[in-house]
């Protein structure tokens, strides 16, 4: 690149390192008071890499989008510095505030103003400072081929309001970015925030080394994926208990949600629940579908599909009795999700109930009963939308705690359950 001759660009490629205090710059950057009950005293999260003296966080925008960011930078398809236009970007329902956003434990992992950062945090923009939402809600129509069989079969009746004739459904859909304060996530685990720091410093091979070196800096915009909400019915309507809610917090599988693949039940119970949302909303309740990007239990889709494989391939085949420990085997643990972090977007919305939770996990109920929320009944995936294939994680997902409300399968009968072979 001949510009790299030129000295004044030169001068601007010295890396200057953000891992110690004072070399920031003057100190312009607004301090954050995580759990103040107003954004006032709350004050902004700016994760910007335009300028540093702004910054108040460790990492920066877009989880691990912020990367691509970089190679668009690094390509000259982006200027170093562009700043979003906000023009007509605003929540198209307005979520909050809710009670919840004042209690600094109730939320450790989003940043509750993260959708109305262009008015509550006007007045800093005016000043230049760049706030950045992480957090954006819109409208749309989903149309799947699950809740147009349903309407076949006439368990779904079109109204118009929820369900349109020609199928689709009405949604409010929300995407958020996670953001962590790390004194809070150090407690939901029963860490020192000192362990949490250094592993996540380690950990990622020491890519912020700002959690070592700047135990005054609390937030970190982590490099991971967030979570998409998917709403039925009157946004408001979740913060109200009296207002029946049917919800379903899902944990990404690429492979079956979008692609159908048969050894799990993922995409069946996500469009059941679905297909309960929207009944649910038109019985005057509400519906909610929380999608967190946390692919194959948080071990990501190489280490799921080395575990089908050894799955397959083992001594007897693949049996319910051996699910587990095949992936214990390749992942050095069964899951990595973890939903101690998983309540919070509950919180956001203002949910003091669930109603109805679609879902049979134990550790999703634990999690979300532990943060004080009250689950009326749960519900299962019915019998007959479980793929043949997928009987042996059902059935070992039983077996190790998951509600039923049928027998637990005992050992035998989970060495007899057997999948298909590769192939
Ligand atoms: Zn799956």
């Amino acid at each position: 690149m001949s510009s790299e001759k030129s000295g004044d660009v030169r001068a601007t490629r010295h890396i200057r390192l953000t891992s110690h205090p004072g070399q920031q710059g003057p100190s312009g950057a607004p301090a954050i008071h995580w759990g103040a009950a107003t954004a006032a005293k709350r004050g902004p999260v700016i994760g910007t890499t335009t300028n540093r003296s702004q910054r108040n966080v460790i990492g920066t925008h877009s989880g691990s989008y912020g990367v691509y960011r970089a190679l668009a930078v690094a390509a000259g398809n982006l200027v170093k510095g562009h700043r979003a236009d906000l023009t007509n970007t605003s929540p198209t329902d307005l979520i909050g505030p809710n009670p919840q956003w004042g209690e600094a434990e109730k939320m450790v992992s989003i940043d509750p103003w993260g959708a109305s950062v262009a008015d509550v945090f006007s007045e800093h923009i005016a000043q230049g400072y760049d706030v950045r939402p992480t957090i954006a809600v819109t409208k749309a129509h989903i149309d799947l081929p699950e809740i147009r069989h349903a309407m076949v079969f006439q368990r779904l009746i079109p109204d118009n309001r929820v369900l349109l004739e020609n199928g689709s459904a009405v949604v409010t859909k929300v995407a958020i970015e996670p953001v962590w304060w790390l004194p809070g996530v150090a407690r939901r685990f029963n860490v020192s925030e000192a362990d949490l720091r250094r592993n996540l410093f380690e950990e990622t091979g020491g890519m912020y080394p700002e959690l070592v070196t700047r135990s005054d800096l609390e937030v970190f915009l982590p490099p991971i994926g967030g979570q998409t909400l998917y709403i039925f019915g009157n946004p408001r309507d979740l913060a109200d208990s009296n207002v029946t809610l049917t919800a379903r917090v899902h944990d990404e599988c690429n492979g079956s949600d979008v692609f159908g693949s048969d050894i799990c039940t993922c995409r069946p119970y996500l469009t059941h629940a679905i297909e309960e949302c929207i009944k649910g909303a038109q019985q005057g309740g509400v519906g909610l579908i929380a999608y967190s990007r946390k692919e194959g239990r948080a071990l990501g889709e190489v280490t799921k599909f080395l575990v089908y494989n050894a799955r397959k391939r083992q001594l007897g085949g693949d049996s319910a009795d051996k699910y587990f420990l095949r992936t214990e085997c390749v992942a050095g643990v069964q899951d990595m999700r973890f939903q101690e972090l998983m309540p919070d977007v509950l919180h956001w919305l203002g949910i003091r109930k669930i109603h109805r939770l679609v879902s049979m996990s134990n550790d999703k109920f634990d999690a979300i009963t532990g943060s004080g929320i009250e689950v009326g009944e749960r519900v299962k995936i019915p019998d007959e939308l479980v793929p043949a294939d997928a009987r042996v994680e059902i059935e070992a997902k039983i077996a190790a705690g998951y509600f039923t409300d049928g027998a637990v399968p005992d050992g035998d009968q989970l060495a007899a359950t057997k999948g298909r072979t590769l192939g």
